[in-house]
C-alpha cells in the first residue's frame, strides 16, 4: 500500500505552507479533496466544458461518454447496474426523490420505520410523507448507550409490518456501524422497501450492494473525496422505476405535447434539466483514487488511528464518550463533563483544530441520549497520529483554560 504520508500528499489543504496549524479532524462533514480531483474538474472546464446527452458535436460527445463513464464507475464500485444510479443533488436530494416518488405507493395508516439515530436527513423527508398520507413514523430504538437496539427493533418491525425501513449505514453523529443487514433482512420478511443512508459508511466501508441486498441506498459524493452538490441514488431497477419523479423537464421526457407528455424510464426520469457534469467527472476521479488504495489496508490503518484517539481520550478525566467503540467508522463523540461543547469547540478553533460541535443534525438522538449536543471528532484515512497528537495537546490545554 502507499504510505498514508504518500497519501495525504495529494491533498492540498493538509499539505499547503500555512503559518497557522490546521488539523482537520471534521471528514464527517465533508471530505478533504485531492488533487487528482481538484485537476479533473479543472481540466473539464479549460478543455471538454459542453452540455451532455445533447449536441452532435465531438465536445458534447466527449462530456457525454465522461459523464456516462462515471456511472458506470460507480455502478461497478458498488455492484450493482448502471441504469440503477441516479446522479442527484446529495444524500438530503436523494432521500427526497425516494420520498416523494413512493408517496403514490402508500395509503393512510402505512407504517414507515426510521431509526432513533438518523440524521434529520432521513427524518424529516419520512415525517413530511407521513403527513401528506397518513401514514405512520414509528422508531427503532437505541440502548441508553447509543446503539441501536436490534432485538426491539426486530421486535417491532415484525409487530408494525412497516412498508419502509429507512436507516444509516452509519451513524454521522456517533459513528456506530449500523447492523442493516439484519435489519434489511426482517424489514424484507414483512416486504417492506429498504432504503439505506450511506452518507457516512460509503467512503469507509465501500458496500458491495448486491450483498447488502437493501432495495435504496444513497450517499453524497463530497463526503468520499468528490465535489458538492453531487449525490448517488442507487435502488433495484424495478423499484427505482416504480417512483414517480420529483422534478419535471428537459431529457426527462419521451415526447412531449401540450396535451401530454410520457417520461423516460430511470434513471433518466430522475435527472430533469441539465445535471452536475463537473461534479460527475470529479466524483469520478475520486473514484479512481479510491480505486487505487488497498480498501482492507486503508480500514486496518483508519481502526488503528480510531483507537490511539480513543485510548487519549479516555486517558483525560472527565471525558464521556457516546455511541459504538466497538463498531465504528472512526468517529469520536464525547463531553468534558457539563461543560458546553461550544466552548470546548471554540477554544479548539483557537489552536487550529477544526472539529464539529452541536447536534449534528440528530436532535432526536441528543434528546434520547438526554444531552444538547457533542464534540465530534471524524476522521479519515488522511489523517495521522501528530494530528491527534495536536488535538489531544489542544484539548487538555483548552480543558485547563475552563477549569480556571
Ligand atoms: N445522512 C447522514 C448520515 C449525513 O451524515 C448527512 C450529512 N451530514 C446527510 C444524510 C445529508 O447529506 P447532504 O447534506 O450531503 O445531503
Amino acid at each position: 500500500m502507499c504510505l498514508i504520508s504518500e497519501l495525504r500528499q495529494q491533498f492540498p489543504i493538509l499539505t499547503s505552507k500555512n503559518e497557522d496549524p490546521f488539523i482537520y479532524l471534521d471528514s464527517g462533514a465533508t471530505s478533504q479533496k485531492p488533487r487528482q480531483v481538484i485537476e479533473a474538474i479543472d481540466s473539464f472546464y479549460r478543455e471538454q466544458n459542453a452540455n451532455v446527452h445533447r449536441g452532435l458535436h465531438t465536445l458534447s460527445a466527449e462530456a457525454t461518454s465522461a459523464f456516462e463513464l462515471a456511472r458506470e464507475k460507480i455502478a461497478n464500485f458498488l455492484n450493482v447496474q448502471s441504469k440503477e444510479i441516479v446522479w442527484t443533488a446529495g444524500a438530503t436530494d436523494s432521500i427526497n426523490i425516494i420520498a416523494n416518488g413512493i408517496k403514490a405507493q402508500l395509503k393512510q395508516g402505512d407504517v414507515i420505520c426510521v431509526s432513533a439515530l438518523e440524521h434529520h436527513a432521513n427524518i424529516v423527508p419520512w415525517q413530511e410523507l407521513c403527513k401528506q398520507k397518513g401514514c405512520i413514523l414509528k422508531v427503532l430504538p437505541i440502548t441508553k448507550s447509543g446503539i441501536l437496539d436490534i432485538k426491539s427493533s426486530v421486535e417491532l418491525i415484525f409487530e408494525q409490518k412497516p412498508k419502509i425501513v429507512a436507516i444509516s449505514h452509519a451513524s454521522n453523529a456517533l459513528g456506530n456501524i449500523q447492523p442493516v443487514e439484519k435489519i434489511i433482512e426482517v424489514a424484507h420478511e414483512v416486504e417492506a422497501t429498504t432504503v439505506v443512508d450511506g452518507a457516512q459508511a460509503f467512503m469507509h466501508l465501500r458496500p458491495d450492494l448486491r450483498k447488502l441486498n437493501c432495495d435504496f441506498y444513497v450517499f453524497s459524493a463530497h463526503k468520499a473525496l468528490g465535489p458538492t452538490g453531487l449525490g448517488v441514488l442507487y435502488g433495484k431497477y424495478d423499484l427505482l422505476n416504480a417512483l414517480n419523479p420529483l422534478r419535471f423537464g428537459g431529457e426527462m421526457i419521451k415526447e412531449v405535447s401540450f396535451e401530454q407528455t410520457s417520461f423516460q424510464d430511470a434513471p433518466s426520469k430522475f435527472e430533469a434539466g441539465t445535471p452536475n457534469i463537473s461534479g460527475v467527472i470529479g466524483f469520478s476521479a475520486a473514484l479512481d483514487f479510491l480505486n487505487s488504495i488497498n480498501h482492507n489496508d486503508l480500514l486496518k490503518y483508519e481502526k488503528t488511528l480510531y483507537h490511539y484517539l480513543l485510548t487519549q481520550l479516555n486517558g483525560i478525566n472527565g471525558i464521556i464518550i457516546y455511541g459504538d467503540t466497538e463498531n465504528n467508522i472512526g468517529t469520536v463523540s464525547f463531553r468534558y463533563k457539563n461543560e458546553h461543547h461550544f466552548d470546548l469547540a471554540t477554544l479548539l478553533n483557537g489552536y487550529g483544530i477544526a472539529i464539529r460541535s452541536g447536534h449534528h443534525c440528530t436532535q432526536p438522538l441528543m434528546k434520547s441520549l438526554g444531552i444538547d449536543g457533542t464534540i465530534r471528532v471524524s476522521l479519515a484515512f488522511y489523517n495521522n497520529r501528530d494530528d491527534i497528537d495536536a488535538f489531544i495537546h489542544a484539548l487538555k490545554e483548552s480543558i485547563d483554560l475552563l477549569e480556571i
